[in-house]
């Protein structure tokens, strides 16, 4: 029987930059749903933030804290900022470049809520590009796209390896170490901005097989999205244009963000995302994103692949306003993990990347913090289970055959993404989420295929934590009601 030294689910930011720092005699496996470029990470924009320098990470970390609304696990948060800088050093190191200055200098923005400019970026808005790709081309190890992982092997706190699905096949792959590097939740919601693998199978395994789940409840929406467009995947437009002069006005070219908070534009996206919101509700009109303080050449410099995006949907820029609502955009809550990325009691299974709760980001996750989180704690990871050298003694698992696809799943799967839209987003109302919930356990009672199985699964939990968290805090608001 073949044991793999390293099993990577996801081949995101997360995925590979484990994979780059396990060493080269090792057996590695990476899997990913569909080909490499299709994750989140793939359409990342804004940047990475990361502390400036030695004197700036207390200013980090407090940052970090108070958008988190004062929730986060304060380890991890030191972790991630301490951590930061090594990790920014070994990319440049290793050959990747980030924007510079005519003089060489390394070029930050601001995003809402950090005090100061600190976040990095590439190709102007196309970090995530960027780094995804420099990432996989220092992948030699053995990688397989267009499969799905559809449920673990799990037995005594350790995880002999996982089931996968590709050519129509089931098979079990087993391995020593397993790093779930899936991403987060996006495809659960009507309007999201994520790739569309990223639809929280592996989160719905989690909650089957027992390995617990945090902060479910807290699920963050972005403000500045278009998303009159027919793609499942709607348009971001990066908070880095707010940052640096986009503006949020109303139909008639008011900014009614300084009704809502003295930061304007620059307050954290879960108020910004709230504001639009009810501006939208008591108004009934459209809210815009003005671009009036760029110039034509210079939002094309800074900008290019949104500049790109939104010409091709017809507007001209910097003139038009744009049309923008909030949209689901990151999952904080995922499979709880200690400091080094370990998932409970498993002796040998980590989670890293977006689909693990590390605490760092609380109730609310500051700009462009997820990339760095992704990128220190996979380190971590690899480096604790380095250290742990932990093997499996194999046995011979059966696997569950249940077809990942039923017929009438696409209009459930539908149905799903309006009910998680509709009432378990932005604003929350007990009344609402016990319907939706409703539903979702009906659901869960039809002729249905596995994949749509564990998304209900994972909604549900969503829902239920929603359900028990009454306090409003961070991204999670609820209306009290009589
Ligand atoms: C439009 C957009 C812009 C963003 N901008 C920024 C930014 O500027 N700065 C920042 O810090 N963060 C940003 N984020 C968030 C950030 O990009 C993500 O949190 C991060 O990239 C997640 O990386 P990851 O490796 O954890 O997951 P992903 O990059 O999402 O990768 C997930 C991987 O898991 C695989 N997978 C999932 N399920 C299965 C399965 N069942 N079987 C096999 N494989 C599976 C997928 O195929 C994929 O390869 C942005 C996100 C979006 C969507």
């Amino acid at each position: 029987m073949k044991v793999y030294d390293y099993i990577i689910i996801g081949a995101g930011v997360a995925g590979l930059n484990a994979v780059a720092n396990i060493p080269e005699d090792k057996k590695v496996l990476i899997i990913t749903k569909e080909s490499s470029w299709d994750c989140n990470s793939f359409y990342a924009q804004g940047g990475i933030a990361v502390p400036i320098d030695e004197n700036d990470i207390e200013l980090h970390i407090s940052d970090t804290l108070e958008a988190g609304a004062n929730s986060c696990d304060e380890r991890a948060v030191e972790i991630m900022c301490r951590d930061g800088i090594e990790v920014i050093n070994d990319l440049i190191d290793g050959g990747f470049e980030f924007d510079k200055d005519p003089k060489g200098n390394l070029l930050y923005t601001k995003e809402a809520a950090h005090s100061t400019n600190r976040i990095l970026h590439a190709g102007g808005d196309a970090t995530g590009r960027y780094l995804h790709q420099f990432l996989l081309k220092k992948t030699n190890f053995q990688f397989l796209s267009e499969t799905t992982v559809t449920d673990f092997l799990l037995k005594d706190n350790q995880c002999y390896g996982i089931t996968l699905f590709r050519n129509n096949n089931f098979e079990n792959i087993y391995g020593n170490n397993i790093l779930i590097a899936s991403g987060g939740v996006g495809s659960l919601y009507e309007f999201n901005t994520n790739a569309k693998t990223v639809s929280a199978d592996i989160h719905g395994i989690c909650i089957e097989k027992g390995c617990e789940l945090g902060d479910m409840e807290m699920m963050q929406f972005h403000p500045t999205v278009f998303v009159k467009s027919k793609f499942a995947r709607k348009q971001l437009i990066s908070e880095a244009v707010r940052g640096e002069g986009g503006l949020i006005v109303d139909s008639e070219g008011k900014r009614f963000l300084f009704d809502y908070d003295s930061r304007g534009e620059l307050s954290p996206r879960d108020i910004v995302s709230r504001a639009i919101f009810d501006k939208k509700l008591k108004d009934g009109g459209e809210v815009y994103l003005s671009l009036e303080n760029f110039t034509k050449d210079g939002f094309a410099k800074r900008f290019p692949s949104i500049n790109r995006a939104l010409k091709d949907i017809g507007f001209k820029i910097p003139e038009d306003k744009i049309p923008i609502s909030p949209a689901f955009h990151y999952a904080i809550g995922g499979i709880k993990t200690d400091l080094n990325g370990k998932v409970g009691e498993f002796k040998n299974l980590y989670a890293i990347g977006e689909v693990a709760n590390t605490g760092v980001h609380g109730a609310n996750r500051l700009a462009s913090n997820s990339l760095l989180e992704a990128l220190v704690f996979s380190k971590r990871a690899v480096a604790y289970s380095l250290k742990q050298d932990f093997k499996i003694q194999p046995i011979k698992f059966g696997f569950d055959e249940t077809t990942l696809f039923k017929p009438k799943d696409k209009e459930y799967k539908n149905e799903l993404r309006k009910i998680m839209w509709q009432s378990v987003g932005i604003v929350r109302r007990n009344s609402s989420l016990k319907t939706a919930l409703q539903r979702v356990e009906e659901m869960l009672k039809l002729d249905i295929g596995r994949l749509l199985k564990l998304r209900l699964l994972t909604s549900k939990f969503i829902i239920e934590s929603a359900v028990g968290q009454e306090k409003s805090i961070g991204a999670h608001y609820k209306i009290k009601e009589n």
